[in-house]
């Protein structure tokens, strides 16, 4: 039997993790879900960011800081997740109010 055999919920890489019978570091309880710790990283942002603890400007800083390898690949819900993070820009320049006199409207 393939005890301790797991998906990352992530990437979806095959790994296997059995604290019980030695498969693995028993301190790192993150491999009950994921392969890696940078797995463990993504989906935390991508939690925070589904709870609204974080915005995205915030979940793609730190997205970013990660270094996620090019070509790395993901499960298809967190793939697409994580590309709307990162094409998101931030308008905060365009947030400033705009107050353009000429565009008062001038009723008579
Ligand atoms: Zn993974």
């Amino acid at each position: 039997m393939a005890k301790g055999k797991r998906t990352c919920i992530i990437c979806g890489a095959k790994y296997s993790y059995c604290p019980n019978c030695g498969d693995g570091d028993k301190t790192e309880t993150w491999r009950y879900l994921y392969d890696s710790e940078l797995c463990n990283k993504i989906f935390d942002i991508l939690s925070a960011l589904a709870h609204d603890h974080i915005k995205k400007d915030e979940a793609k800083k730190r997205l970013e800081a990660l270094n996620i390898p090019k070509g790395m690949k993901f499960n298809e819900s967190v793939k697409e997740q994580i590309d709307a993070i990162m094409a998101f820009e931030s308008k905060a320049k365009e947030d400033k109010p705009k107050r353009d006199p000429q565009i008062v409207k001038n009723e008579d």
